[in-house]
């Protein structure tokens, strides 16, 4: 089940122009996603939006179930969102806090998850608590379930943060969540396209993805995914006359599904490539895509390693494929530019991003490489051979 990764490159067009290791930052879109948006958008102009829109009714509907094919969840599940943050957000500020309520959460949470836990804190009178890392700088459900009691509403945990290859116990804390009652909101943002996403195995209740990074989506696409259960109980913060229908003068209906999480109005050509990219993926099997990520981010790292003045800054023993480094008291912006001027594609990561985790471990701005099942071997080592000479 080894990936045809000719084949593969010869359907992206963007190999040909750089070797781009920024896959934590977005993906190199497949032609298939971009011949589904050029197409879409193309209609629109020839015959007008909503005339396309009902001309291309049954895919638009099918990205439902892409999303919950990827998920192993029921498309009523599923809602469409502009981005992550944006389906993060409208799931989180539909919790309902009371004063003294708990959040727990993970020392590497993103940024914007803490700082709408702040906001909340600051309204509500909840707090946030961190849970400990175990020796390695990982998530401890141990330590975990002995924090658990009758006063925490819920648990959010980033899988894989933004900030390096760190991957989170995301099934052990749903284990633990399941078992206490407690609702568990998982940002699986960097995990999904790069690694098997089922919430069953996972135990969440809600899931919030992007499409723009390992899915290999356009840019501002995101999804969410609830639980139905707990769909039922909850009323999102902002609604319109999609999400609850105006049925009576002094009355809206809620819709029953998760789409009650969205608005009327959307960019349909993002949703078409969206659902491209997922059933790209999932043609080509997660397992499959999972090995070879771990295969050529290994390998990036012990051709990192191997640089004198080089230090790597990833944690846990299974990193996903988030290399991030520094270069002895070299400067990561100059050292990106330099990069990119050779055509190599990276990105840097800022402690503001995860800013609990780098001051924890007194982290720098670090590089960080991002490599996809696309890239090659003889793409590492060149790249390996450019940080090298720069360093
Ligand atoms: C990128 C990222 C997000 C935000 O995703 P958007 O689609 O840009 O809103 C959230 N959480 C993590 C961990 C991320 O890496």
């Amino acid at each position: 089940m080894g990936l045809n990764v000719a084949k593969l490159r010869s359907e992206t067009p963007g190999v040909a122009h750089r070797v781009h290791l920024n896959n934590a930052g977005a993906g190199l879109m497949p032609q298939t996603v971009l011949d589904a948006m050029v197409g879409y958008l193309t209609r629109e102009a020839e015959i007008g939006g909503y005339e396309a829109a009902g001309e291309a009714a049954d895919a638009l509907d099918g990205v439902y179930d892409s999303v919950a094919r990827l998920l192993g969840a029921e498309r009523d599940e599923i809602a469409l969102a502009e981005n992550a943050t944006v389906a993060w957000q409208l799931a989180f500020y539909a919790l309902d806090f009371q004063p003294g309520d708990r959040i727990l959460t993970a020392r590497a949470e993103y940024a914007a998850n803490y700082v709408a836990f702040l906001q909340v804190a600051k309204r509500t009178g909840a707090v946030i608590e961190v849970v400990p890392d175990d020796g390695d700088g990982v998530f401890d459900p141990e330590a975990l379930e002995r924090m658990i009691d009758g006063r925490v509403k819920l648990i959010a945990i980033t899988w894989v943060p933004t900030n390096g290859g760190l991957r989170n116990p995301a099934a052990a804390v749903g284990r633990i969540a399941r078992r206490h009652g407690v609702t568990y909101l998982l940002d699986a943002c960097q995990a999904v396209g790069q690694m098997p996403t089922r919430v069953e195995e996972l135990g969440c209740d809600i899931l919030t993805a992007t499409g723009r990074k390992f899915l290999r989506g356009p840019r501002g696409t995101g999804f969410l995914y609830v639980r139905r259960e707990l769909l039922r109980t909850l009323e999102p913060p902002m609604l319109d006359h999609f999400a609850a229908p105006w049925v009576a003068p002094d009355r809206y209906e809620l819709r029953e599904d998760a789409r009650r999480f969205e608005t009327w109005e959307n960019n349909y050509a993002a949703r078409l490539g969206l659902g491209r990219a997922i059933d790209y993926a999932l043609d080509l099997g997660l397992e499959a895509i999972e090995s070879r990520c771990r295969t050529l981010s290994t390998s990036l790292r012990a051709g990192l390693q191997a640089i004198p003045g080089v230090s790597l800054h990833d944690l846990g023993p299974d990193p996903a494929s988030i290399v991030t480094f520094t270069v002895g008291g070299r400067d990561p912006d100059a050292l990106k530019a330099r990069l990119a001027q050779s055509g190599y594609n990276v990105s840097v990561s800022r402690p503001s991003s995860t800013l609990l985790d780098a001051r924890a471990r007194q982290l720098p701005v670090v590089l960080r490489a991002s490599p996809h099942y696309y890239n090659t071997e003889d793409e590492l080592s060149r790249f390996v051979e450019a940080v090298s000479a720069i360093a």
